[in-house]
């Protein structure tokens, strides 16, 4: 019996989240559009199968289809970042990162991650997170100038902390950090080196961000993020790592793997290998230069709008709101109102309490999965200054904008899901 019949309400969901998919345009820096063969993937008969254990090794009968597909997911992964070991079947970046914090240390050991006002992630020592209660935490932040991490200060910090485990990764910061100096400062303290490239591994598997692999012991990833691929984590680390990560994410965090997303992430790392995906990454960082440049402008400055560090080297840019009658949440609804998604974020040393905040995040992945090019990114990016500059025409920018998404349509051909 189709959906539609066995449960209308949620079938009314589906379509409802379709249209505002396609009629909207989804700016937030971590989403993406997974393509139609992940889906087909992801709402398959895998999700019937119980598959505990890992391929030729598990604890349930008629695992010989689904180890084909996490045996072909693992060999993706390996080969697209260059990496000795993978565990696929992190339900989520949380799990896997739990994961790898638990075979990296022990409770009560120390961690060093970049604080969440500053970018990182709430797993990255967050107090109300697992990483925060389990671990001791020390952490670093960025510049208040500059906005950037430092690395002297991180040296010196971690000379005085001696923390355990050293993280390098966030949500929400606009540039590259150097991955060789982080792997100097652990080896000086006698740290374990873990990268969550989370947002930004698409980058790097396209080749336009340092690859952190070959520094790290553990990396961390989000498939879901810049990767475009299903909801999921991916766990790679140096093989002498191995068998603990294993142990740690089954039976350390999670039981049955999802067989039908650890399918799909096969499928998602077979893409991430194309040319296709490498060319859509280079239109994912041009049009983030290119929104950062348009807010950079003299017009955009005098309204107190400003980009954080002055640009971006990645998916997203930081919008400076301190200066701004806009608040966060005030930016964020009225670019909701003209049709564009972002999210408001805290900017470092925000001023504003965090429901509010002083910033905005605003990314170009799912736009450019899209198809955006740079005359595109160009009009959102002017739709968007015009918008932060305050006084605008909100119908004739909400009319843009639905041009925009007319022009690019998303998932063309499927009228129901
Ligand atoms: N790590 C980083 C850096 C993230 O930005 C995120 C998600 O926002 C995660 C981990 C967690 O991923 P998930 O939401 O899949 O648990």
């Amino acid at each position: 019996m189709p959906l539609s019949e066995v449960d209308p309400e949620i079938a009314a969901v589906l379509e409802a989240e379709l249209g505002r998919q396609r009629d909207t345009l989804e700016m937030i820096a971590s989403e993406n559009f997974a393509p139609r063969s992940v889906l087909e993937v992801q709402g398959s008969v895998l999700t019937n199968k119980y598959a505990e254990g890992y391929p030729g090794r598990r604890y349930y009968g008629g695992c010989e289809h689904v180890d084909v597909a996490e045996n072909l997911a693992i060999d993706r992964v390996k080969a697209l970042f260059g990496a000795e070991f993978a565990n696929v079947q992190p339900h989520a970046g949380a799990q896997a990162n739990a994961a790898a914090l638990s075979a990296l240390i022990e409770p009560g050991d120390k961690m060093m991650g970049l604080s969440l006002a500053h970018g990182g992630h709430l797993t990255h020592g967050m107090k109300l997170n697992f990483s925060g209660k389990l671990y001791e935490v020390a952490a670093y932040e960025v510049d208040p100038k500059s906005f950037r991490v430092d690395m002297d200060k991180v040296r010196e910090q971690a000379l005085a902390e001696r923390p355990n485990v050293i993280v390098a990764g966030w949500s929400a910061y606009p540039r590259q950090l150097d991955f060789e100096a982080f792997r100097s400062i652990a080896d000086e303290v006698g740290a374990y080196f873990w990268t969550d490239m989370a947002h930004f591994a698409g980058l790097v598997a396209a080749g336009l961000h340092p690859n952190p692999v070959p520094h790290a012991d553990v990396v961390t990833s989000t498939v879901h993020k810049t990767l475009a691929g299903p909801r999921s984590g991916v766990i790679l680390a140096k093989e002498q790592f191995g068998k603990k990560i294993n142990s740690n994410v089954f039976p350390g965090q999670q039981g049955g793997p999802l067989m039908h997303v650890v399918a799909a992430k096969a499928v998602a790392f077979k893409i991430a290998a194309s040319e296709e995906f490498r060319q859509r990454q280079e239109r994912v960082l041009e049009g983030a230069r290119i929104l950062a440049d348009r807010l950079n402008a003299p017009d955009v400055a005098g309204a107190g709008v400003s980009v954080l560090t002055g640009g971006t080297d990645v998916h997203l840019v930081l919008v400076d709101l301190r200066n701004s009658e806009l608040d966060g949440k005030q930016a964020e609804d009225l670019l909701h109102s003209v049709g564009i998604t972002v999210n408001r974020n805290a900017v470092p040393f925000d001023p504003r309490p965090p429901m509010v905040t002083s910033g905005l995040r605003i990314g170009t992945p799912a736009l450019a999965t899209r198809g955006f090019g740079a005359a595109e990114f160009e009009e959102v990016s002017d739709v968007i200054a015009t918008a932060l500059k305050g006084g605008a025409d909100t119908e004739m920018l909400r009319k843009r904008v639905a041009k925009l998404a007319q022009d690019f349509p998303l998932y063309p051909g499927h009228e129901e899901w």
